[in-house]
């Protein structure tokens, strides 16, 4: 049987895609050859996979699509960290960044010993975290499996770094636990021996606690590292900085993080925005310590990335170290996020893309805070 055209092979599990195969007539091996093609090169074009006849070359033009997403625009920051705009087969546009782990001095991401790539899941954001750019975009759609994979492939590519070793951490646009099935088929696919081989656990998912597709993640088995974007130590803050927190609370969340499957060793990361004046005071580090006892948790605390239409300060140093303090004090393991690439834009929140950036300000509910 000759499959529908148009099915995009960049949207194919390695499996998937010998069935496709196999449909067109075609030996099954050639399945591993292309995914390699594709994801461990990073090819766009049929006509390049030189090691397939002629013949199937021209058979996988003529059945089948291969979606790229286009790079539209990329910026590069001083410190080496590369942000991309890319457009989508529909013409949809979302960022995607890369942040080069360079050894002392360089800003050349080729000379990078580690690469971490911070992968977007949505187009837009529905949860509009009160601090987030992405959240003022609201949300458009969903990304195919294919295109949460393609930013890898199309970033890779362009930094000439597809044989680098690299970090995912699902931390673009977008709330991964609200495009479940498309996420776990992301993770899934780039664990492919056949492809760029990312073992989940150089995969970081972050997310603000969608309860039910947590609950899901525990019985996972590829599961990425987990990090939860807690923001705040009282359900009443919470609610309003992270407004999901009124269908799924802390507690809740807390309660499933204890059940949380983890194996020796690992550790559920908590990120904590700090805004000053208003989650970064020591009584605020004290709840947070209280609520993370008894469980495997390390805390990571990003001084906000201030931009035009967030309502928010980032703290001085002082009262993030203070904080930091605090924790450590009473035995969270606690880290500091370095804000990469904030001079294009590409630090964590800033991402939105060009068309959607308007400065409406929500100065009333950062004063409603305080
Ligand atoms: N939706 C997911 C992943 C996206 S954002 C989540 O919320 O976890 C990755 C992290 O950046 C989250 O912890 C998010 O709350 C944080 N973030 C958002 N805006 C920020 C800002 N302006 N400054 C610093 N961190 C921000």
């Amino acid at each position: 049987m000759v499959p529908d055209t148009n099915l995009d092979i960049a949207d194919l599990e390695l499996h998937d895609l010998e069935q496709a195969l196999t449909d067109l007539g075609s030996a099954k091996f050639h399945a591993r050859q292309i995914f390699q093609w594709v994801h461990k090169r990073g090819v766009t074009d049929f006509a390049l996979m030189s090691d397939l006849s002629r013949e199937l070359r021209q058979a996988l033009a003529q059945h089948f699509t291969l979606t790229t997403p286009e790079i539209v625009k990329k910026e590069q920051s001083a410190d080496g960290t590369t942000k991309v705009l890319l457009q989508l087969a529909d013409g949809k546009r979302i960022e995607s960044v890369c942040i080069p782990e360079n050894p002392a001095g360089s800003t050349d991401p080729a000379d990078a010993d580690r690469l971490t790539f911070c992968l977007s899941t949505q187009v837009g954001c529905a949860m509009k975290c009160a601090f987030c750019l992405t959240g003022r975009m609201g949300i458009d759609r969903n990304l195919t499996a294919g295109e949460i994979v393609g930013q890898v492939r199309v970033l890779a590519r362009e930094l000439d770094a597809l044989d680098a070793r690299f970090t995912i951490v699902l931390m673009g646009m977008g709330e991964p636990l609200h495009n479940y099935d498309q996420t776990m088929k992301a993770i899934r696919m780039l664990a492919d021996e056949h492809g760029l081989a990312v073992s989940p656990r150089r995969v970081t998912l972050s997310t603000v606690g969608v309860l039910p597709g947590l609950e899901r993640l525990a019985t996972e088995p590829l599961m990425p590292n987990l990090a939860i974007s807690l923001h705040s130590t009282t359900e009443a803050q919470r609610d309003l900085l992270v407004p999901i927190n009124r269908k799924y609370g802390i507690q809740e969340l807390l309660d499933a993080c204890r059940r949380f499957p983890l194996k020796r060793r690992e550790r559920i990361t908590f990120e904590y925005v700090m805004l000053k004046d208003v989650n970064d005071t020591p009584d605020d580090a004290r709840r947070l310590v209280r609520l993370l006892n008894g469980i495997k948790a390390k805390g990571n605390l990003l001084p906000l990335n201030e931009a035009a239409g967030i309502p928010f300060e980032r703290p001085a140093d002082a009262a993030v170290n203070r904080f930091a303090k605090i924790l450590a004090d009473r035995g969270v393991t606690v880290s500091v996020r370095k804000s990469r690439g904030r001079d294009i834009r590409a630090a964590c929140g800033q991402l939105i893309t060009e068309s959607s950036r308007s400065a409406a300000p929500g100065r009333r509910l950062a004063l409603a805070m305080r």
